[in-house]
């Protein structure tokens, strides 16, 4: 260990710290919170259609209907637009799994597709070469809070007559050439689960649109298939947005943009922190202005790397360690290993540093001189730069 390390103290970095969020927004949040209790206005409330209004301002779209969770969200989107049995649905097969999970939920079946190295967002060529005559739509991941190429992705929808669905739950923020998250497809999908960019203290989620008449179908849809108490029109669940939720990322909504740029700093502070350390790391491109939900590297010390930030006090996760199709709750999609050659690679070689918007300078630079510090001594096992996009590459 050099004597720069080792004069640094141990220090304890937790992964995201909703604790500290929670200390500067206190006030406000009690008073919300206990507002709605005072008026027992818990189910559809005044809350809830104003933080529909609010959040649908801010991803710059007409609509926007609150539901209980980031994959009713995407499952009732898909069902708005009639996709069910016998329809397929391409999506990316580096993803959360609740990505494929809605379109199985939906009744239709997840097509993967593998990722493109550099931004982690589904490979365009690889959704022209999934797309089959039972092919209804598409649903790309915004993953790690970068966009994905959704220019190319609009324009193969439109050729192929499908609809496009963005898997938003990382991209509460994102910008995609000026354009928000959430305005980039026919609908979007977003989750307010606490670790989110804009989380609840519990489950919640929001599907945004511009289509009217699928806005009125998944109010319906959240709310037992009624658009009047007792008349049912078809047969809905029970996916609500709690208003207690809406209350409070109503208060939440307000900071986002001052939070999002936060991690933006953060961010850079990293990029700046690691540069010439050896690992890979995570890049905006073509017009993406990323909300930084994670900040993710790449290395092939992974492993080690993540033991020594371990030790070192420092949360560091992996996001995600077991593809889709190789898990076993999608064994009978028949994917086999080597599928999907760049997740697969990712899978061993990714890491996600801690990334939350009061994360400080000092503890930033901390995790990033452990990396760094650690990989210089032990140079000679060191994966480079070319080596990692060889390996991440599929092979011609
Ligand atoms: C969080 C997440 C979801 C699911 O959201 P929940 O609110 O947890 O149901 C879906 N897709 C992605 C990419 C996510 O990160």
């Amino acid at each position: 260990m050099s004597t720069q390390m080792s004069m640094q103290a141990k220090q304890q970095v937790p992964f995201v710290d909703l604790g500290a969020q929670y200390r500067t927004i206190a006030a406000e949040i009690n008073e919300a919170t206990s507002r709605v209790i005072q008026e027992g206005d818990f189910i559809l409330g005044r809350e809830v259609r104003l933080f529909e209004e609010e959040f649908a301002a801010f991803c710059e779209v007409q609509y926007a209907v609150g539901v209980d969770s980031g994959t009713s969200a995407l499952e009732l989107a898909l069902r708005a637009y009639d996709i069910g049995p016998g329809d397929e649905v391409i999506t990316a097969a580096n993803s959360f799994i609740a990505s494929a999970l809605a379109i199985s939920h939906a009744g239709a079946t997840p097509v993967l597709v593998d990722v493109d190295p550099f931004t982690h967002t589904i490979d365009v060529t690889g959704i022209e070469r999934a797309i089959t005559s039972r092919t209804k739509a598409i649903l790309p991941v915004h993953l790690y809070g970068h966009p994905a190429h959704m220019d190319p992705i609009r324009q193969l929808a439109e050729q192929r007559g499908l609809i496009v669905i963005e898997d938003a739950c990382q991209a509460h923020g994102t910008r995609y050439k000026g354009r928000r998250a959430g305005s980039l497809g026919h609908a979007a999908a977003f989750s307010f689960y606490p670790g989110k960019n804009l989380g609840a203290y519990g489950d919640g989620g929001m599907v945004v649109t511009n289509d009217r008449e699928i806005a009125k179908r998944l109010e319906m849809l959240r709310n037992y298939g009624q658009q009047e108490k007792y008349h049912h029109q078809s047969r809905g669940f029970n996916r609500r947005l709690d208003t207690l939720h809406a209350a409070v990322l109503r208060v939440k909504l307000k900071y986002l943009e001052k939070w999002n740029a936060a991690r933006r700093w953060n961010a850079n502070l990293y990029h700046k922190f690691l540069e010439g350390s050896g690992v890979m790391t995570p890049v905006e491109a073509g017009g993406a202005e990323s909300a930084w939900h994670l900040y993710v590297i790449r290395t092939a010390e992974r492993d080690v790397v993540r033991d020594h930030l371990v030790s070192r006090g420092i949360s560091a996760s992996i996001h995600y360690p077991i593809p889709i199709h190789l898990q076993p709750a999608y064994r009978d999609l028949g994917y086999q290993r080597g599928d999907f050659p760049v997740t697969e690679a990712h899978a061993q070689q990714i890491l996600s540093l801690p990334m939350y918007a009061e994360l400080t300078t000092e503890l930033v630079e901390y995790v990033a001189k452990s990396i760094v510090t650690f990989l210089s001594a032990n140079r000679n096992s060191q994966g480079s730069y070319e080596q990692l996009v060889r390996h991440a590459t599929p092979s011609q």
